[in-house]
């Protein structure tokens, strides 16, 4: 079932989640232990991260570095798969520009569509480490709108060879939103003109980055409602979980702490300790959320379901 029906049939905020696949080595329980114990809160839907292939240079005879691409985990289709087969709900794949022909991603469209994977969260995808900024594939897509389109084609049933006629496909297609802005735009105003743009080519919801000052949730939705993007917005949630992450989701997701959360984070004196606060925080802006009338939360596990289920337990 697709995302947009999920959200239509609700009668109350819903529950999602997202998962990443484990590094390579690890087998399917690895995924399912972390599913598991967040089943009782009954999801509609579970999203499963796509990562890009790493590049490293070795060195061969005479001075020569050849270029080897490195997969670091599983991929998202097989792991989509396996999720709806054993817990019969929809799993949302995420498919990114980067590192993708535009045919390589109509092949993947091809096996999600013939597995019956009717949602997709499309996304551009960040520079890779050796990369100072994103390049996209040279048969790819720049942007996100681009990918979009792609899958609008396809469920018109236009295909890359247009001279075969095929079956149109059925996605329903998600977009990612940025409270705080997406760090490479201009300002706020511009990321919202892209952000029209994607919904216009065909993507039917919002998922936003995490944020943590939900007040910058609620004026990213009012800002999206008065530039005319009128689909459903859902708020992502992340607990912060260890000393680590007091600076890596700032640094790496490009969001601030709000004043109160950052002072009480600066007492923390372990990992237990943000763990806790992390708890709490999560509670506070999942209940201020449900009572603005989101429409969904969906929480990122960054492959660690406890906070999220301790959360869950209190909301939902
Ligand atoms: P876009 O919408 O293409 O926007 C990228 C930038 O370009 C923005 O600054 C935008 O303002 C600007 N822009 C857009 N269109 C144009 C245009 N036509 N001309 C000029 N500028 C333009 N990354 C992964 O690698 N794998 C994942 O699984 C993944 N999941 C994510 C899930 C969510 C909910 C979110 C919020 C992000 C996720 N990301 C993931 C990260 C995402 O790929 C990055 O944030 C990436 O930098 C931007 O992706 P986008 O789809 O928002 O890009």
């Amino acid at each position: 079932m697709k995302v947009t029906d999920h959200l239509k049939n609700a009668e109350n905020p819903l529950f999602s989640f997202e998962i990443l696949p484990p590094l390579k080595g690890k087998s399917i329980q690895s995924i399912f232990d972390g599913i598991d114990p967040l089943m009782d809160f009954d999801p509609k839907f579970i999203n499963v991260t796509y990562h890009r292939e790493e590049y490293i240079y070795k060195e061969r005879d005479q001075g020569l570095l050849e270029k080897i691409a490195i997969r670091k985990r599983p991929g998202t289709v097989g792991i989509c798969a396996a999720i709806m087969n054993k817990y019969q709900v929809d799993a949302v794949p995420h498919l990114i520009c980067g590192g993708f022909s535009k045919e390589e991603t109509e092949n993947a469209l091809i096996d999600l569509q013939f597995l019956g994977i009717d949602n997709v969260l499309a996304l551009r995808g960040d520079s890779i480490k050796t990369e100072s900024s994103f390049k996209p594939h040279p048969k790819g897509h720049q942007y996100a709108v681009e990918l979009i389109d792609q899958i609008s084609e396809m469920n018109m049933g236009k295909y890359l060879i247009e001279d075969i006629k095929l079956e149109p496909t059925d996605f329903c297609i998600g977009a990612a939103g940025y409270p705080e802005k997406h760090f490479e735009a201009m300002n706020l105003s511009t990321d919202l003109e892209f952000l029209k743009k994607k919904v216009e080519a065909g993507a039917e919801y919002i998922v936003t980055q995490m944020f943590f000052d939900n007040q910058k949730f609620f004026n990213f939705v009012d800002a999206c409602r008065a530039a005319g993007i009128e689909v459903p917005i859902i708020p992502g949630l992340k607990p912060i979980k260890s000393m680590n992450h007091i600076s890596f989701l700032p640094k790496f997701f490009h969001i601030d702490y709000p004043e109160v959360l950052s002072k009480e984070l600066l007492k923390c004196k372990s990992n237990a300790d943000v763990e806790q606060l992390g708890i709490e925080w999560g509670i506070e802006q999942s209940k201020e959320l449900k009572e603005f009338g989101v429409p969904c939360i969906h929480y990122y596990t960054m492959s660690n379901s406890s906070s999220v289920k301790a959360i869950a337990k209190e909301i939902f």
